[in-house]
């Protein structure tokens, strides 16, 4: 009786755990995904932008020093030197965000799996009874005890030889004579 109880409880708990991880394996790969394509075109942009601004810049210094007209000179830095530059900027600012990106990712990973050791260590510590497995039965602060007025036995307030009974009084567990209800406390 009693182990089997144990059992089925455990096996719930595990069958629980075992669908949390499986949700959170899900939404995991749900948001990886879009992180990633959030950050493959930030590495995009960063890849083009830098590089064709530094084209620009070479075509208008190369524009520029190649015609002894002002008038020439003036767009000819304005449209390469300027905009060569802004897209540099541009660019590397998408880089180090897509850096920024990675970043995150890896601490986040590093971080899921370390909460996965600390669990599974817990698990082990506690002989694999957690509260995180169990959470009705072992949250539970101190259970209160109660016993009819002229009761040989204590039990749980919800246990149904008690429940809606007058003239209970409140047990201590540790310091009563009293037995445990087989009922309640299998
Ligand atoms: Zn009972």
């Amino acid at each position: 009786m009693t182990t089997t109880t144990t059992d089925i409880a455990v096996e719930r708990g595990t069958d629980d755990a075992r669908q949390r991880r499986l949700a959170r394996a899900i939404s995991n790969v749900r948001t990886r995904t879009k992180a990633t394509d959030a950050a493959r075109v930030l590495f995009f942009i960063g890849s083009v932008a830098v590089p064709l601004g530094l084209v620009l810049i070479l075509l208008g210094w190369w524009g520029a020093s190649h015609t002894p007209n002002l008038y020439e000179q003036i767009p000819y830095s304005i449209s390469g030197g300027m905009l060569g530059l802004g897209l540099v900027f541009a660019g590397g600012f998408a880089y180090f965000a897509y850096w920024m990106t990675q970043l995150v990712h890896a601490t986040r990973r590093d971080t899921a799996e370390t909460r996965a050791v600390l669990e599974r260590i817990e698990y082990l510590l506690s002989g694999g009874h957690t509260a995180a497995l169990s959470p009705a039965s072992e949250l539970v602060p101190a259970q209160t005890y109660v016993a009819t007025a002229k009761g040989t036995l204590y039990h749980r307030t919800d246990c149904a030889s008690v429940v809606g009974r007058k003239g209970l009084k409140e047990i201590n567990a540790a310091a009563t004579t009293l037995k445990p209800c087989r009922i309640c406390n299998p």
